[in-house]
């Protein structure tokens, strides 16, 4: 099997070169990643500027380095870089948990999410951070590449991101695998930090930090918080699809709920 690994935190996140090492286990593991940490920069591509592409290091063999954004990185190893289309690509380890609204301003998420719109079964894998405790990567790599085999043995479906989160204790203390569903709540506080620059200007900084307690329950934030490994299907559909029933149904009834046509 050919795997495609690439990441949002960048080419020297511990839980990138951790995932290499586990994914050899199930296959011929290909990397290209971000040059810069792009964490929280969503789905973005670049159209108005280069995409620089190096070769460096990373646990044992190489990995293709761009100047780019994560959905960069797996469009071009897609189109340019990969000699063959990969079987699966997977996203991460990310250091910080994508549940609830944050896979929508996720860089892990969305560089899955990129090989899901190649009709490519996809994961993104993510680990819950906590002050005081660092994720154990490597035993969380392997758990997740058993888990990744288990899916794939039972037939992942293309055009889906499978979007995995471990709790911030040891895999082997972890609660079981919940399938759930995506919460709607936003999963961490944020304020700005407003600093001064040292001509005197001011500047403000983003510091967020996670706050689960607030979410719907059997949702990936309830059940991380609560110490299982979760899983939840992901597609790059947001229609509202209750939504456009509700309105088929009301212009068969001839009523008038807003539809324009
Ligand atoms: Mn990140």
């Amino acid at each position: 099997m050919r795997i495609l690994l690439t990441n949002d935190d960048g080419l020297h996140a511990a839980g990138l070169a951790a995932l290499r090492r586990a994914l050899a286990s199930l296959g011929e593991v290909s990397v290209v990643v971000p040059m810069r940490e792009c964490s929280a920069g969503g789905h973005a591509i670049s159209t108005a500027s280069a995409l620089p592409v190096r070769e460096a290091p990373l646990a044992g063999g190489l990995a293709h380095v761009v100047d780019g954004t994560p959905a960069d990185c797996v469009k071009l190893a897609l189109s340019e870089i990969l000699p063959a289309p990969p079987d699966l690509v997977v996203s991460g380890i990310n250091h910080g948990a994508n549940v609830g609204i944050c896979v929508l301003y996720s860089g892990t998420v969305s560089a899955a999410l990129e090989g899901a719109i190649a009709g490519i079964p996809s994961f993104a894998v993510s680990a819950l951070l906590r002050d005081g405790f660092s994720p154990p990567f490597d035993a969380i790599a392997r758990r997740f590449a058993r888990l990744a085999a288990d899916i794939l043995d039972r037939g992942a479906r293309p055009g889906v991101v499978y979007n995995v989160n471990f709790p911030d204790r040891h895999p082997a203390k972890a609660r079981p695998v919940r399938w759930t569903p995506q919460s709607r709540t936003v999963p961490f506080h944020d304020h700005y930090v407003r600093r001064l620059d040292p001509r005197g200007r001011p500047y403000y900084w983003l510091k967020e930090h996670p706050a689960l307690e607030k979410a719907e329950p059997d949702t990936d934030v309830s059940c991380l918080r609560r110490g299982h490994v979760t899983v939840t299907p992901l597609t790059c559909d947001l229609t509202h699809h209750d939504l456009l029933r509700a309105a088929a149904a009301a212009r068969r009834d001839g009523g008038r709920h807003g539809t324009t046509s």
